[in-house]
């Protein structure tokens, strides 16, 4: 099979993928008992009604879940004790577990979480000075303003972004990917998508919570609880090709925009895809006006052929047509992701078809210097020439930013400490 062997048999699926069809790409594993966080107000009712109880309970629960942050049975002090005894034995409430954290200075945090199965997934949790307030104030579809990690504490402002994985480790075979080197394993369910952002809020709730609550901890008793934080955003660029696990992907969606769970509004949270152009379609008919990001990393098809497989399935004159019809059908700005690596994709020509390409689009380009990965021979470019690659997009009046290294230092490329930690 050449050089793009290692992707595997799973990727012929591709092939003959209409709008619309159905698929699963490998297995999705299954639990003892099924996560909490998959329940929708009008399932839990109808199980709740099912053993004798009263439907308001769900949202009771779905309180105690989402609004408090409270995951013991135990612990939900207005529900009846047998009820709280069947909810404990009927679902599995634990978020994912944190095992492993790697600390930037520049204040990016990547978790590591083991999955009930021992699978380990990756989130990522970026912190950024909140630079100016939005004309809403940052006010959420619902005109509620998040509170993110500072505004609980009050002692700082800081906006807080979450990026979240779907799958463990990723089919699609990105030749700059982490991700992509160790191969496929299994799809996230919808309730481990959404307790994967629970369990990194309920890091970033510990770290937000004051010195002094936190320091409580020697022989004077427990802190206080954490206060539960929401993100100001959240973007499904982690490990998985978010598109390949779709059905999971937007019931967890709709969990996060729900005003009965999270209540983010959706233009909060951007999915990204490397181009799986029926499910771009797909995703274009949604009503959730979730944004969308689409991983270009190269403006020709020879380019992007180089280090993306997907575009000998679904090259540039497939996949450019299926983001207009994205653009169209919600009236929002896409964005095209293009890591920058050294004398591969960095050409003034290959900054000229890009260009083309957003500006078709009505896109905004974010460029990102490659983050180099033990054992791929790929490099950033020299400074000098990834401004100059952002100079020709900025003078042809392209939208766009060229991201500032955020993570180089704690192996924040995709899969980089889920291999570490396997090692
Ligand atoms: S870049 Fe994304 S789609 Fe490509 S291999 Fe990595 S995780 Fe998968």
């Amino acid at each position: 099979m050449g050089e793009w062997g290692q992707i595997g048999p799973l990727h012929a699926l591709f092939l003959d993928l209409a709008p619309g069809s159905s698929f699963k790409v490998g297995m999705s594993f299954v639990l003892e008992k099924p996560p909490v966080f998959a329940e929708t107000p009008d399932s839990l009712a109808a199980r709740l009604v099912a053993i004798g109880e009263k439907a308001f309970r769900a949202g009771q629960v779905f309180d105690w879940l989402y609004k408090k942050r409270v995951f013991a049975p135990a612990d939900m002090k207005n529900l009846p004790v047998s009820l709280r005894t069947w909810l404990a034995g009927t679902f599995d409430f634990e978020p994912n577990q944190p095992v492993r954290e790697s600390i930037s200075g520049d204040e990016t945090r990547k978790h590591l979480q083991r999955l009930r199965d021992g699978s380990l997934v990756e989130t990522v949790l970026l912190s950024a000075p909140r630079e100016a307030e939005s004309e809403d104030g940052g006010a959420d579809a619902e005109g509620r303003v998040p509170s993110g990690a500072g505004a609980v504490t009050g002692h700082s402002r800081r906006r807080l972004t979450v990026c979240l994985s779907t799958q463990v480790g990723c089919a699609m075979g990105c030749r700059f990917c982490a991700s992509g080197l160790e191969g496929f394993s299994r799809n996230l369910s919808a309730g481990e998508i959404v307790g994967q952002l629970l369990s990194a809020l309920s890091v970033a709730a510990r770290e937000a919570a004051p010195k002094t609550a936190r320091d409580v901890v020697s022989g004077a008793g427990s802190p206080p609880p954490a206060v539960p934080v929401l993100p100001d955003n959240i973007v499904v660029m982690g490990m998985g090709e978010p598109f390949a696990n779709y059905d999971n992907l937007l019931a967890a969606l709709r969990v996060f925009n729900a005003p009965w769970a999270l209540g983010l509004g959706a233009r909060r949270v951007t999915v990204s895809t490397c181009g799986l152009v029926p499910r771009i379609l797909d995703f274009a008919r949604e009503s959730l006006g979730t944004r969308l990001a689409v991983s270009l990393h190269g403006a020709t098809n020879a380019v992007r052929e180089q280090i993306m497989p997907i575009n000998k399935t679904w090259p540039l004159e497939k996949l450019l047509p299926a983001c207009e019809v994205f653009s169209r059908e919600h009236g929002r700005m896409l964005t095209l992701e293009y890591i920058l690596i050294d004398g591969l994709n960095d050409s003034s020509g290959q900054a000229l078809a890009l260009a083309g390409i957003a500006a078709r689009l009505h896109a905004h380009v974010n460029l990102i210097p490659c983050n180099p990965v033990p054992g791929l021979p790929w490099r950033r470019p020299p400074s000098a020439r990834s401004a100059r690659f952002f100079d020709i997009l900025c003078h042809r009046n392209i939208s766009a930013t060229l991201r500032r290294e955020k993570g180089a230092g704690i192996d924040a490329a995709c899969g980089q400490l889920r291999r570490q930690h396997a090692a």
